[in-house]
């Protein structure tokens, strides 16, 4: 399958601290935004830094990166043992997101700077068909939106995901996406042909369903509407779609109206089955949470700092409670899914076309696999 060539082939590879010609020049930055950019000449494979007005208030860093996939060490017990991961950041901006403090490793921080300074492997599908085209490749399951979304909108711009999907397919290898990311349906045709020689399993991440919070704590992401009919779009084509409704936030998205709705809206969606799990909050995710609520909730506040006191994990008992709740609602809308697809069976996501598939069983992260999965799924 031949990709489209990215956007950013045809730009000129400038100095670091230029930007594209019709874009902000680094001379409008303020001072401690140049020095933003000058501490991430320490990235290695920095090629420049671009802010562009159609993405305003963001800052693409784009690298040439030596490699695509990343090994998952086998101790993690994922059900995957290989991942890629175009961008670093994440301009959805989840407050809850896990993956905030990976942005200190950049000398970033895991505010603002996450959602706004975005890293962008620009050769990675040139760079991954190299790797695949190896006669050594194994040919393992690749998992992508394990850290940040592939389907960011950094996507709109560079356009790295038809190239990663086409290198793998054109090379016998399974791959899983997770996103939250609408710009998936701009590809669903190309997975749609990808899955006739390989699995492709398609993960939607739908946690909160009042468009009002969603819009507060997920603020650069699609709606729930439009994320729901992406799931109905990939249903239509075959695709056995999972939706994570991760993470359910005490008090805020765990009454038994707020899941009732999820689940009626997800089923009606056409998703086959529902993975869940409840907040946790890394050091990272869990200062920028806190500030968020309290400006949002602050009557949530102290709640949520005894239950978080000594643990990123919600307690055992409110795990245990949230499954009581849950599962009656999972069982009365049919989306356990099949026992065959549980993690460590056959992978983590729904895939196209098998229906050979019996027994049921739903998934519920316990707090045990929950650090590694979370870090690995979202
Ligand atoms: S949780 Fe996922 S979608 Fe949200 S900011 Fe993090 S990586 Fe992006």
């Amino acid at each position: 399958m031949d990709a489209p060539a990215p956007p950013w082939a045809s730009t000129p590879a400038d100095s670091p601290l230029d930007t594209d010609s019709n874009t902000c020049s680094n001379a409008g930055m303020r001072w401690n935004e140049q020095e933003k950019v000058a501490g991430l000449f320490g990235v290695k494979g920095l090629v420049r830094s671009v802010r562009t007005p159609e993405f305003a208030g963001m800052t693409f860093h784009e690298v040439l990166a030596k490699s695509a996939l990343n090994r998952v060490p086998k101790s993690s017990g994922m059900p995957f043992s290989w991942t890629i991961n175009p961008y670093r950041g994440c301009s959805h901006a989840c407050v809850y997101c896990f993956a905030r403090s990976t942005h200190r490793y950049l000398d970033l921080d895991a505010g603002e700077d996450f959602d706004r300074e975005v890293i962008v492997k620009v050769n990675a599908p040139e760079v991954l068909a190299a790797e695949v085209a190896k006669p050594k490749w194994s040919r393992e399951l690749v998992a992508l939106g394990t850290n940040t979304d592939p389907y960011q909108r950094a996507e709109g711009r560079y356009g790295l995901m038809p190239g990663i999907i086409t290198a793998l397919a054109d090379h016998a290898t399974p791959l899983s996406i997770l996103t939250k990311g609408t710009l998936l349906r701009r590809d669903l045709p190309l997975l749609a042909r990808a899955a006739e020689d390989v699995p492709v399993e398609i993960g939607m991440s739908i946690a909160v369903h009042d468009d009002t919070l969603q819009q507060a704590i997920e603020q650069g992401t699609p709606t729930t509407t439009a994320r729901l009919a992406t799931v109905r779009a990939a249903a239509d084509l075959g695709f056995r779609v999972t939706v994570f409704i991760m993470p359910v936030l005490p008090k805020l998205t765990d009454s038994r109206e707020h899941l009732d709705a999820a689940l009626r809206a997800i089923s009606e969606a056409g998703a086959h089955r529902v993975v869940y799990g409840a907040l946790h909050l890394r050091p990272g995710a869990r200062e920028w949470f806190f500030e968020w609520l309290g400006r949002e909730h602050p009557e949530l506040l102290p709640r949520y700092r005894r239950m978080y006191a000594n643990s990123p994990y919600a307690s055992r008992e409110y795990r245990t409670w949230l499954r009581a709740r849950i599962d009656p609602l999972i069982d009365r809308y049919g989306l356990r899914g099949s026992r065959d697809e549980d993690y460590g069976e056959r992978g983590a996501l729904g895939t196209r076309g098998d229906r050979s598939a019996t027994g049921t069983s739903s998934i519920a992260i316990g707090a045990e696999g929950l650090p590694q999965l979370q870090a690995a799924l979202f």
